[in-house]
């Protein structure tokens, strides 16, 4: 993940793409999709030993015929021809489904003015904070596409790679690790850098020894998730001439079951989670979701306060997984103002934001698969592999997907941004308390420091999120549609 993402959303790796996320988050949020994110997970990942390894352990299977089975070879013109027809037409499916679960039509409000709701002073800290943060979130950016450009498009990788032995599976192993921790040490400096800033604003509260450790959990994290995706390749491509339609529809069932099980399996690694104490305020919102007819049986309160002084709140999960997450430096806020953030959350809920959000990353990953298949070729002939079935084949596999996540970025915040402002209108349907929702903005966005005027390329690569004076816009413009008090 970017640095620009770490200097948003409190904890690393707490937001995985399958998150409908805090809504509090400042408007970088999820930034760059590197390969290292757990979130965007998905694109179909591989590797594989072809004709070069062959003897290394003589894992190469040879048909009757004595051609290598498989063998991701992905030459044939006429299996090609297959693969390019099926990209298409599921690539028009994922944007069909995108198109149509994107609320395009949702409420918004006038030209955002931070100086109605802010005063000098807010403003300009955030403007001293984002010109801060800006450096280093962009060399973070450049260093990734650097890092990928160079795995996708030089040999580098496969000669690093290529020292490694043993079983394909080790190397494949071996080799994600090895890749990732390289990169990791790249970036480190930038990430430093990002956690000195966020100390001298008093957004991160953690110690060097606390920070490392949630770096290389998430790292760990990471390493799991790529490791069984490209074994998992790896493998088919091995038996599989049509490697490309398993692939897809492993990568798509990974997808989802990543989604499911997250918060249960990997949430729990960075934070602490307790069901919100008895008393008004838990009552409150229980009855809320009531009220809401979304079936709720706990508010999860998340020990975030241990390492920030950021506020936030999301839901993860879908179906049995399902929660609703409060950091608990939120409930120190007034408690309407909790309520609203509550109802912001049940909104995501009761739209399933989070179900929708993983079909649609789940389609997507089929569609890296079989991108993947199409593009390991050529991009093999430069990289110095020949197949995906060679284990130096990992490095330019973790790049193709860096690469992609970096392109899908922009367009994943386009339809984030959207579901967010409906989960903003849901909020105030609820509880029809515009000036409430318009103060929470406000301990919002000066709590977290949240950029009060993206510029424009900050706002398509980085914002998740509406900014704060556009959802305090749109809240009075739903003042005025419902006949209450414009605050
Ligand atoms: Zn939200």
């Amino acid at each position: 993940m970017s640095e620009r993402q770490d200097a948003d959303d409190s904890g690393p790796g707490d937001e995985p793409a399958a998150t409908v996320d805090g809504d509090t988050t400042v408007d970088r949020g999820r930034a760059g999709p590197v390969s290292t994110t757990v979130d965007r997970t998905a694109v179909g990942g591989t590797a594989g030993a072809a004709a070069p390894e062959r003897g290394h352990g003589g894992d190469v299977s040879v048909k009757r015929d004595g051609r290598p089975e498989g063998a991701g070879t992905t030459d044939d013109p006429r299996l090609r021809r297959q693969a390019a027809v099926a990209l298409v037409l599921l690539g028009l499916v994922t944007l069909v489904v995108a198109a149509f679960s994107t609320p395009w039509g949702v409420l918004t409000g006038g030209p955002p003015d931070p100086a109605r709701d802010f005063t000098a002073q807010q403003i300009a800290r955030a403007q001293a904070f984002d010109a801060a943060t800006t450096l280093p979130g962009y060399l973070s950016l450049a260093l990734t596409i650097i890092v990928a450009g160079v795995l996708v498009a030089t040999p580098i990788g496969a000669l690093i790679l290529g020292r490694l032995r043993g079983p394909w599976w080790l190397r494949v192993l071996v080799g994600v690790v090895v890749i990732t921790a390289l990169t990791e040490v790249i970036r480190w400096p930038l990430g430093m850098w990002v956690e000195t800033l966020l100390r001298d604003y008093g957004l991160s509260l953690q110690d060097w020894a606390s920070w490392t450790t949630d770096r290389l959990k998430n790292m760990a994290v990471e390493v799991f998730l790529l490791a069984l995706m490209l074994l998992a390749l790896v493998a088919l491509a091995r038996k599989v001439r049509r490697w490309w339609i398993p692939a897809a529809i492993g990568a798509f069932a990974l997808t989802v079951v990543a989604s499911f099980v997250y918060p249960v399996v990997f949430e729990p690694l960075f934070n602490d989670f307790t069901s919100m104490q008895q008393g008004p305020l838990r009552t409150n919102l229980l009855a809320m979701a009531e009220r809401d007819r979304v079936p709720v049986e706990d508010v999860l309160v998340a020990d975030a306060s241990r390492r920030t002084t950021a506020l936030n709140a999301y839901v993860s999960g879908f179906g049995a997984t399902r929660r609703i997450v409060v950091y608990d430096t939120l409930l120190k806020a007034p408690q309407p103002e909790v309520e609203l953030v509550v109802a912001h959350e049940l909104g995501h809920a009761k739209y399933n934001d989070v179900l929708s959000g993983t079909l649609i990353g789940g389609l997507g990953s089929a569609v890296g698969a079989i991108l993947l298949y199409l593009l390991i070729g050529p991009v093999g002939r430069r990289a110095g592999f020949t197949s995906i079935t060679d284990p130096r084949a990992v490095g330019a596999v973790l790049g193709l997907m860096t690469l992609g996540g970096l392109i899908l970025g922009p367009l994943q915040n386009v339809v984030s941004r959207h579901i967010e402002a409906r989960a903003d209108v849901h909020a105030l349907d609820l509880t029809k308390d515009p000036a409430t929702f318009i103060a929470m903005q406000k301990r919002l966005a000066v709590t977290n420091i949240s950029d009060l005027s993206a510029d424009a390329v900050e706002y398509v690569l980085y914002a998740s999120h509406p900014s704060s004076p556009q959802r305090i816009a749109m809240a009075r413009a739903w003042a005025e549609l419902n006949g209450v008090p414009v605050p």
